[in-house]
């Protein structure tokens, strides 16, 4: 693989707060950066050299965009398949389309999984209300619909408890909300979520950050702590599952694997091609980030050793703590990262701060207020 050295240009298709750090990670390395996001001052272009305002299926923006980059990244995985296939065909995307394409697809994603022999919860994908009958039978409730592609943040997801809620998910199958696929899935028993954030270089080399542990409200992440309160041989085991799927899909970059732990089993949740919002501690926690790691990866530079904070704790900031964020400002212990978002929205991820401590005691002693009513 060519080495893309400092003062050369990353390409960043997706203008959020990933492609912001990777940008900032890059920047202190001395790489030029070029966005192409179709918002007006999104969190990346703010701190990128070039901003290509197109849409993400947009071949010419993507284009305009090459012109620019000696490489390029994708920081979500929302991007098309077809201007992903133009980068890999020239030759300046590391991470390729595979993996995108089957992180796009959350039925793909399982299949893909349990091709690699990994455990993931009972699933049907369906497309009419005949197709979802016979899931919800087949499954049994509590389920939990899910589109197949597009959703985000717990966005797109229909909780099945009950009859009432089967009706109206069926419902909206047919309503036009959504034109496409849906996945019912079994509604695990959840112990722990954890995720094994990781880059792989490309001579297949594997660096991992910590694995994670995970706690979401309303399926939305809410904190990430590390260590995980898991088993040495829970880590061994999600780990050499995560380097199989790994290996599978020739990753190459940051990468991330969602996992339920439910009494002895380890269920697949989902991956992401891309640095991911539980790896965000790894900023001030870890000797090296997800998104130093990220560039090093796609520029052929080789991967650093990780050294960790005894622990650490991430808690994401919505819209509606945007105000309380600042108190954190004078706060010990804590990080505070305000993305530069415009419009602010209860639910949407303005931030995050991290808290750094010598043990997971005194992480408790440095959480903010605000957050206990998350
Ligand atoms: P998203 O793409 O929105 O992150 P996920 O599939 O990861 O979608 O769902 C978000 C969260 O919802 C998960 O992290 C988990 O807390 C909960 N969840 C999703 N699917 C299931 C399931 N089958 N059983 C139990 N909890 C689930
Ligand atoms: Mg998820």
């Amino acid at each position: 693989m060519n080495v893309i050295e400092p003062g050369g240009t990353i390409g960043i298709l997706g203008g959020g707060q990933l492609g912001r750090m990777m940008a900032t990670a890059a920047k202190h390395m001395g790489y030029r950066i070029a966005v192409l996001d179709p918002a007006e001052d999104c969190p990346a272009a703010q701190v990128a050299d070039i901003h290509v305002k197109g849409k993400y299926d947009d071949l010419e923006a993507a284009g305009e965009l090459g012109l620019h980059s000696d490489v390029v990244t994708y920081e979500f995985e929302n991007v098309d398949e077809r201007v992903s296939q133009f980068f890999e065909n020239e030759g300046k995307l590391p991470q390729g389309t595979l993996p995108l394409a089957v992180s796009q697809n959350r039925g793909k994603e399982k299949e893909f999984a349990e091709k690699a022999g990994i455990h993931v919860p009972a699933y049907r994908i369906v497309q009419t209300g005949e197709e979802f009958d016979r899931a919800v039978t087949d499954i049994g409730l509590p389920a939990v619909m899910k589109t197949v592609s597009g959703g985000y943040d717990g966005k797109g997801q229909y909780l099945l408890r009950s009859p009432e809620d089967c009706s109206s998910a069926r419902e909206d199958i047919w309503d036009g909300k959504y034109d496409g696929k849906y996945i019912v899935e079994k509604w695990v028993d959840i112990d722990k979520e954890v995720s094994q954030v990781f880059t792989r270089d490309s001579a297949g080399d594997i660096s991992f950050f910590p694995v994670a542990e995970n706690v979401h409200k309303d399926q939305v992440l809410f904190t990430t702590t590390v260590p995980a309160s898991i088993s040495d041989n829970e880590t061994r085991e999600i780990r050499k599952r995560t380097e199989a799927l790994a290996k599978e899909l020739g990753v190459v970059g940051t990468f991330a694997v969602e996992w339920f732990v439910s009494g002895e089993d380890v269920y697949f949740n989902e991956m992401a091609p891309r640095p991911h919002n539980s790896g965000h501690y790894t900023i001030e926690a870890c000797s090296v980030s997800q998104f130093e790691q990220h560039i090093r990866a796609i520029c052929g530079l080789p991967l650093l050793p990780v050294h960790t904070f005894p622990a650490a704790k991430m808690i994401n900031v919505l819209g509606r703590h945007r105000d309380d964020l600042f108190q954190s400002l004078g706060s010990e212990q804590v990080h505070v990262h305000d993305y530069g978002k415009h419009e602010s929205r209860p639910q949407r991820k303005m931030g995050h701060v991290t808290i750094i401590g010598s043990s997971p005691d005194d992480i408790k002693l440095g959480e903010p207020a605000w957050s206990k009513s998350w």
